[in-house]
């Protein structure tokens, strides 16, 4: 990103009251372009620009990662940044009632209890190819400032913050600011409709069913049992999906970050951990080992 846009950035952020967020890489400047929600409450909004703010200070140094660069295309933060960008849009407080801005949503969406965020916008995304299958009008995002969009991407990229948020013990916890960016990172993973949909997925979206390709919008499954979070809906069972692409984001800061704390690769160490645990096991071998060939990040517009 050019510095002409990180002025228009640095405007922007004034009139939300956010930092301006960026640092020079190379001769260039980055930044994260996330339209944060001007209804963020007070604690969202300090636990964001802190966040955001430690993103941008600490390094990778040159990483030199083979999996790494391969899934962000750069061997430093900038390179997560490119890809957050390319599928984050919108960030929305916990507070937003789901029809608030989902202007045709009938159903709530499912509970966000223990949910840290939701990528809400490729769980509409679903929802809407499912209407307009049936012949109705697609669902529509109405953004911060008014303007609706109809909802026929899932790069539509609306994240949704869980009531954690909220959490005045979650914003003075020490070290977890890089681990909520990875937060960032698993959710910008369920932009993507890798591998697109096929015609038994349409039939399954028009009767209100999941579609059965869970690469598109990368789909959560029942984790297996005999594992950690075995029978728990909070596993990957397909190659690439936001687990994994998490896991690899915290082994970066956990490994060779320049300018951490302990505290923050001790937590960023647990988290990649976590995230692993969460992959069924061959596949995560198959992944690891490369059987699986190189990483396929690829996103297929769905028309309709
Ligand atoms: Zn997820």
């Amino acid at each position: 990103m050019r510095s002409g846009l990180g002025l228009a950035f640095f405007f922007l952020s004034s009139l939300l009251g956010l930092p301006a967020c960026w640092v020079p890489v190379g001769v260039d400047f980055l930044e994260v372009q996330a339209k944060l929600d001007p209804k963020l409450t007070p604690v969202e909004r300090a636990v964001l620009e802190k966040d955001l703010v430690r993103f941008l200070e600490v390094s990778l140094g040159n990483y030199a990662q083979p999996m790494y660069r391969a899934l962000f295309g750069g061997d430093d933060l900038a390179a997560v940044t490119v890809f957050l960008n390319e599928r984050v849009n919108y960030v929305l407080s916990s507070t937003r009632a789901t029809d608030e801005l989902m202007q045709s949503e009938r159903h709530q969406a499912r509970t966000k209890g223990q949910v840290q965020a939701f990528n809400i916008g490729a769980h509409y995304f679903l929802k809407s190819l499912g209407a307009v299958l049936n012949g109705e009008d697609s669902y529509q995002f109405e953004d911060f400032y008014g303007a609706r969009i109809p909802i026929r991407s899932s790069r539509l990229g609306v994240i949704q913050l869980g009531e954690v948020y909220q959490s005045e013990e979650f914003l003075a916890r020490e070290g977890d600011s890089l681990r909520r960016m990875g937060v960032w990172v698993h959710e910008a993973r369920h932009s993507d409709c890798t591998g697109g949909l096929n015609s038994g997925d349409y039939d399954r979206l028009a009767q209100g069913l999941l579609p059965a390709s869970k690469g598109c919008t990368h789909l959560h499954e029942a984790c297996p049992k005999g594992t950690i979070y075995g029978g728990i809906l909070a596993c990957d069972l397909h190659p690439w999906g936001a687990y994994f692409v998490g896991a690899t984001y915290h082994a970066a800061i956990a490994f060779n970050c320049r300018g951490c704390s302990e505290s923050e690769k001790q937590t960023a160490m647990m988290a990649q951990v976590d995230n692993l645990a969460k992959i069924e096991p061959r596949l995560l071998d198959d992944m690891l080992s490369g059987r699986l060939g190189a990483p396929d990040l690829s996103h297929q517009e769905v028309i309709f």
